[in-house]
C-alpha cells in the first residue's frame, strides 16, 4: 500500500482548493499528497457565486459579476447595489480545469479511486466525504437551476434578482433566483428551504416552466446546462478523538441561513496551508459563533412561521443592504449586527429563541 503526508478524501470543491493551495504555497515541494476521488471526470456540474468580500485564487474563473441585485415579494420589489462588494459567479468547470492542470504538474501529487489503495495509518487526513445519514428534522436548501438561451433580448444583464417570493410558497420558503449572464442567457433556480420531507416540493421542472412563461413571458427557449442539489443547513458533530480534519460542508463552512460556503472553503484552505506545522490547531478553524448563533434562530423563524420569511428577507436586504451582505459573508461589525437585529420584527424572533 502508498503512504501519503497528507490525503484529502474527496476531490470536490473543497479538496481541491485545498490541495491548490497548499501547492501554489509551496506546502508540497517534499512532502506527498494524494485525493482520493470516485468520479471518472470533471465537468461543469456547479454554479459557485457569492459577493466577493475579500480575495480569492479564482478570479479567472469568474464568468460574470454584477453590481446590482434585486430582492422581491408580493406587491413590491426592491434594487440594491452591491458595487462595494461585487456579486461573484463561477463556473465550476473553469475551476475544476485550472486546478486540475497546475497540480498535475507536481510529481509529489496523485490522484486515486479508493481509499483502500492507500495506508493511512501517518497521515494527516483531511475529509470532504459527507457519508451522514439524511435527518429530516434539519432543514435544507434544495434547488434545480437551468441556464437558458433565448432568441432574443429578454434579460437586465446589469441586475441579477437574488430571491423573488413572488410564487407559491406550500407552508415552506420558496424563492426563484436569477443569474443574467446575458441579455439572452440567464440561469434560472427554482430554491426551497425545507426538511425534505415533502417531495411534492421536488416539482422543480413544472416550476421553472411556470415561472419562465407566466412570470418572465419567455415563450422558447433552449436549456444548456441543468443544476441540481441539496445544501445542508445544519452542523456535522465532529468525534473529538478522531484526528481526521473536515473540510468543505462536512467541515461546517456552510452558512446555515443562506447556503453560502465557497469562500469560507478558500479561507479555511488558507488557513490550513498557513499553519500546517501545527495539525492540532487545523481543526479549530470555523465560521464565527455569532453567525451559527443567528442563524440558528433564523432558522427556528422558518419553522415557526414560515408565512414571514418572504418579508422578512425582503426587509433584511432593502432596510440594511450593505450591512445585510456583510452579515451574509462573516463580515458584519457590531454595528452592522446592531441594524440587522434592529430592523427584525423582534416579537417572533424573542418568542422563537426561546421555543
Ligand atoms: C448545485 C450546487 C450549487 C451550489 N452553489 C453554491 C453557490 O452558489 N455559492 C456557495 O457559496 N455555495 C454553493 N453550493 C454549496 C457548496 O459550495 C458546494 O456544495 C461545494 O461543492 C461544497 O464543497 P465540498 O468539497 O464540501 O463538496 P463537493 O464539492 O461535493 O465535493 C465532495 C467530493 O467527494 C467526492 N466523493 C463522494 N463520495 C466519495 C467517496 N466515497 N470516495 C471518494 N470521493 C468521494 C465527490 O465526487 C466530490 O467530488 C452549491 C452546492 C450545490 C450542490
Amino acid at each position: 500500500m502508498k503512504e501519503f503526508n497528507y490525503i484529502i478524501f474527496g476531490g470536490g470543491c473543497a479538496g481541491l482548493s485545498l490541495a491548490y493551495e497548499l501547492n501554489n504555497s509551496g506546502k508540497l515541494k517534499d512532502k506527498t499528497l494524494a485525493i482520493i476521488e470516485t468520479r471518472k471526470e470533471y465537468k461543469r456540474d456547479k454554479t459557485w457565486s457569492f459577493w466577493k468580500i475579500r480575495d480569492h485564487n479564482f478570479e479567472d474563473c469568474v464568468i460574470k459579476s454584477w453590481d446590482n441585485f434585486i430582492v422581491s415579494t408580493k406587491g413590491k420589489s426592491c434594487k440594491i447595489s452591491n458595487d462595494q462588494f461585487k456579486y461573484q459567479t463561477i463556473n465550476s468547470d473553469l475551476f475544476y480545469k485550472k486546478i486540475i492542470n497546475q497540480i498535475s504538474k507536481n510529481k509529489n501529487i496523485q490522484f486515486l479511486q479508493n481509499i483502500n489503495e492507500v495506508n493511512t495509518e501517518n497521515s494527516v487526513i483531511f475529509n470532504s466525504v459527507n457519508d451522514h445519514q439524511y435527518d429530516p428534522s434539519n432543514f435544507w436548501q434544495h434547488f434545480k437551476g437551468i441556464e437558458i438561451e433565448t432568441n432574443g433580448d429578454v434579460f437586465d444583464e446589469k441586475v441579477l434578482t437574488l430571491m423573488d417570493f413572488d410564487c407559491e410558497q406550500r407552508n415552506n420558503l420558496h424563492f426563484f433566483y436569477i443569474l443574467p449572464f446575458k441579455k439572452n442567457k440567464a440561469l434560472i433556480e427554482t430554491t426551497w428551504i425545507s426538511t425534505l420531507d415533502d417531495p411534492s416540493l421536488k416539482d422543480y421542472d413544472q416550476q421553472l416552466r411556470d415561472y419562465i412563461k407566466n412570470k418572465l413571458n419567455i415563450m422558447s427557449y433552449k436549456i444548456n446546462f441543468v443544476e441540481e442539489g441539496a445544501i445542508p443547513l445544519s452542523r456535522f458533530q465532529e468525534d473529538p478523538n478522531d484526528n481526521t480534519i473536515n473540510i468543505g460542508s462536512l467541515g461546517n463552512m456552510t452558512r446555515l441561513s443562506t447556503g453560502y460556503t465557497f469562500l469560507n472553503i478558500q479561507e479555511h484552505s488558507k488557513f490550513i496551508a498557513n499553519n500546517l506545522g501545527n495539525v492540532k490547531s487545523l481543526k479549530t478553524f470555523a465560521i464565527p459563533k455569532k453567525y451559527d448563533f443567528l442563524d440558528k434562530i433564523f432558522l427556528k423563524v422558518l419553522k415557526n412561521y414560515p408565512e414571514k420569511m418572504p418579508n422578512i428577507f425582503f426587509n433584511f436586504f432593502s432596510k440594511t443592504s450593505k450591512s445585510s451582505i456583510r452579515f451574509l459573508s462573516n463580515k458584519s461589525n457590531i454595528f452592522d449586527d446592531l441594524l440587522i437585529i434592529l430592523k427584525m420584527p423582534k416579537w417572533i424572533f424573542i418568542k422563537s429563541l426561546f421555543r
